[in-house]
């Protein structure tokens, strides 16, 4: 097994008193791609934006290549604080692509994917047009680069922002429900981005409620409840042949 990428241990994150993640271990090595499952308001987002600290972990650490982020307050283990710079190269290294796309509006195809590598990665125009439409055309936007978002379909829409967060050539991407704004019959073209780039060797976590999709792209998947990681597994243990009675009433309502 590879040395992992990211690391989290005792993860806790509570909102006011309601205490969504209660102590997560977890770790993802190169080239693994996990899928997490689990009801509404379980803490799926939360999770993932507590890896790249869109959401700030009440307690625990996260490491990443080995090395614990933040930096722990002497007698105090819980109270970690995390420099700005580091979060930005954190935010770097993990990408995230949300459920609701959260493009520019007034920007165009193109402006959006360059926009992080111009402000974040502080790269050349020219430069970061290039890689911007390197990523559009692989995810077969190339002819839409001058419109708008509001001109696109949700499919679309959901491929743009999946070239924005590529274009920033993220270690790690992270997935919220890429589909679960979609209609259905856009469903497939972002499917089919998605499982192309599980074929390229891509580390990927993806929260998603399409189990079949699920099925064939994850090598891990994960059924979060009640704040924990209830159950763990293959995709054949966790969503064919689940041990813990929560997993199965959670997938019964599925089928
Ligand atoms: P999921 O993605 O599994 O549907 P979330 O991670 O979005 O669940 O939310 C988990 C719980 O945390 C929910 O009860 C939600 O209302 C609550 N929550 C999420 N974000 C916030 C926030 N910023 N402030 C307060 N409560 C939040
Ligand atoms: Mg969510």
């Amino acid at each position: 097994m590879p040395a992992p990428i990211l690391q989290v241990s005792g993860l806790h994150k509570w909102f006011g008193t309601l205490h969504v993640l209660q102590g997560i271990d977890f770790s993802v090595a190169a080239g693994e791609r996990v899928a997490i499952i689990g009801g509404s308001g379980s803490g799926k987002s939360t999770f993932l934006r507590c890896l790249n600290f869109m959401e700030m972990p009440t307690s625990g650490r996260i490491a990443l290549d080995g090395t614990p982020l933040g930096r722990a307050s002497a007698g105090k283990p819980d109270e970690v604080r995390y420099p700005e710079s580091e979060l930005c190269r954190v935010r770097e290294r993990v990408g995230m692509v949300f459920q609701q796309f959260n493009l520019f509006p007034h920007m165009t195809v193109l402006e959006n994917a360059m926009e992080g590598l111009v402000t974040v990665k502080r790269m050349k125009k020219a430069e970061a047009r290039e890689r911007a439409l390197r990523e559009l055309d692989k995810v077969g936007l190339g002819g839409k680069t001058d419109v708008y978002p509001g001109r696109l379909s949700g499919g679309q829409q959901q491929r743009v922002a999946i070239a924005r967060a590529l274009a920033m050539e993220p270690e790690i991407l992270l997935f919220d429900e890429p589909t679960s704004s979609l209609d259905p019959e856009l469903v497939g073209e972002v499917l089919r981005v998605i499982r192309q780039l599980a074929e390229e060797g891509r580390t990927m976590l993806l929260v998603t409620h399409e189990l079949g999709f699920a099925y064939h792209f994850a090598t891990k998947v994960i059924f979060l409840a009640d704040g924990v990681f209830h159950e763990v597994g293959t995709p054949d243990e966790v969503l064919k042949h689940p041990r813990q009675e929560r997993t199965r009433a959670f997938l019964e309502r599925f089928t």
